[in-house]
């Protein structure tokens, strides 16, 4: 008998003839997240298996963060032998309502579901004074999961993960992460559908101070586990934005500086080979995220644009920032790009044709190229 440690899939189970690619995938994540621990990974008809670790608790919080996990238990392993499982379960100890949940995966167990159940529930009743059956509510559930290999898996606790489908190998996705509560969020929901991602962040020094880059360091790292990203790239937007200041008009200094940042996006996009540019706006959240605003942003674009908090209410976002861990780092209160410069009356309803216009006042293609010539890379470890 063996204490294990049980994970059970997502929707790779839908995803037919490319099953056996997603399953590789998530293999290799688990192994991933894994890496710090030392522990055996197997993978046993539909489930993956852990086994020879020291802390349970670190192992299961580490997998929980893989997408396409769809939930975990700690559990014992024994042979799909009638007395040794109720041997095992003679042994339980237990107070209050409990119910007992056999799965009979395999077909060649001699007893039936319901009939072991039965069994099963008597012995415990047998052995615990306080113990009493209550199917609809318990309290305690011994879950007996007995498999086609040949082994049994007595369990009491499922932790659920996040579900979803496993990141991809490529990075494909480039996420635009500032400070702010959306961004991390839109990423952490993005790697949920199985996208990995880089960062791209635009700072404004000497307007935004070296906190505030710090802040979005720490917020990159925190959701790293999560996207799977490796690097984070770094664009000073100042330059840019005093020649927008000196030269356009004050109510689109946001619309063109978020036209910028789409254009230098693309552009980071075709050298690194990202397919996807992932932002966290909300519609109506702010004057830059109406229809409009929207509208004359993805103009410019030259890669899908992804907005997975488009249709989300900001308590919505917070809740899932504060589940990622990610919020208390997001209200520190360091100034964004977006606030430098911010004009008093930012226009609601701009127009491509209008942003182009002020965009003719300066010279655009040589700033955006200023922009690029100053990457910095970060390496995120
Ligand atoms: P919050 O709305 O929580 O203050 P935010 O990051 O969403 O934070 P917004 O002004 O709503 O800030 O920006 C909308 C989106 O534009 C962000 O989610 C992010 O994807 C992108 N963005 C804004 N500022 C930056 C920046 N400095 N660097 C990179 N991306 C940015
Ligand atoms: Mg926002």
């Amino acid at each position: 008998m063996k204490e294990v440690i049980l994970i059970r899939f997502s929707e790779i189970h839908l995803k037919g003839g490319n099953k056996k690619y997603f399953l590789k995938l998530l293999y290799n994540n688990v192994k991933h997240a894994l890496k710090p621990y030392e522990c055996v990974i197997e993978n046993i008809q539909n489930r993956l298996l852990v086994r020879d670790f020291e802390d349970a608790d670190e192992i299961i919080q580490a997998v929980k963060c893989v997408f396409g996990v769809h939930s975990i238990s700690k559990a014992i392993e024994m042979d799909n032998d009638v007395e040794l499982i109720k041997d095992y379960v003679s042994k339980i100890k237990l107070q209050g309502s409990f119910k007992c949940d056999v799965n009979r995966a395999d077909k060649s167990f001699p007893i039936k579901s319901n009939d072991f159940n039965a069994d099963l529930g008597e012995i415990i009743l047998n052995n615990n004074e306080k113990a009493f059956v209550d199917i609809h509510e318990p309290k305690t559930v011994v879950h007996v999961d007995i498999r086609e290999t040949g082994k049994t898996y007595i369990f009491y606790e499922i932790v659920y993960a996040y579900s979803g489908l496993p990141l991809g190998e490529n990075r494909d996705g480039l996420l635009l992460l500032s400070g702010g509560i959306d961004s991390p969020v839109a990423g952490f929901c993005m790697a949920k559908r199985g996208l990995r991602q880089d960062f791209l962040h635009f700072d404004s020094f000497p307007y935004t101070s070296p906190q505030a880059k710090d802040k979005v360091i720490t917020l990159a790292k925190t959701i790293k586990k999560f996207v799977g990203a490796k690097f984070m790239y770094v664009c000073s937007m100042t330059k840019l934005q005093e020649e927008f200041h000196v030269n356009c008009s004050t109510e689109y200094a946001i619309n063109l500086l978020r036209r910028s940042m789409i254009r230098v996006a693309n552009a980071i996009c075709d050298k690194f080979k990202y397919k996807t540019i992932i932002t966290g706006e909300s519609l109506g959240q702010v004057a830059s995220q109406t229809i409009e605003s929207l509208t004359t942003t993805n103009s410019v674009a030259k890669y899908p644009v992804l907005r997975p908090l488009i249709s989300f209410n900001k308590e919505e976002i917070i809740k899932i920032a504060k589940d990622i861990g990610t919020f208390e780092t997001s209200i520190l209160p360091y100034e964004d790009c977006c606030t430098v410069f911010l004009p008093k009356n930012p226009i609601i309803k701009p127009t491509i044709q209008e942003a182009e216009r002020e965009e003719s006042k300066v010279d655009l293609e040589n700033l955006i190229e200023y922009v690029l010539n100053n990457l910095e890379v970060i390496k995120l470890d």
